[in-house]
């Protein structure tokens, strides 16, 4: 986050800060539509700091392929836990000269 998106950010945040101690019953539509407004706005700010979404859970390959079936989403990740899966299979079933594979 750089310094004009800090300064952009708190701005919003506390502009939102401000809808909050207003709010009330009597609030009209109107400034409910500028709450929405101000709150779009406040979440842009914090996604052009944030940057590009992640496309997996995973820390290690947050841009990696993709595979709907990991717990984290992260291809990579999970063929590394299927490969060490086969291999304590294999290990387990002592099989000979299977191979005693660390991942
Ligand atoms: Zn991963």
């Amino acid at each position: 986050m750089n310094e004009a998106q800090i300064i952009e950010l708190g701005r919003a945040l506390r502009l939102l800060g401000e809808h909050g101690e207003t709010l009330g019953r009597d609030t009209p539509t109107e400034k409910i539509t500028e709450i929405r407004n101000d709150l779009k706005r406040a979440l842009l700010i914090v996604e052009q700091a944030a940057g590009p979404k992640p496309y997996t859970d995973c820390k290690e390959h947050p841009f990696g392929a993709i595979d709907e079936d990991a717990p984290d989403r992260c291809l990579l990740c999970q063929t590394r836990r299927r490969r060490g899966e086969l291999a304590r299979q294999a290990n387990d079933r002592g099989m000979p000269g299977a191979p005693e594979r660390r991942y």
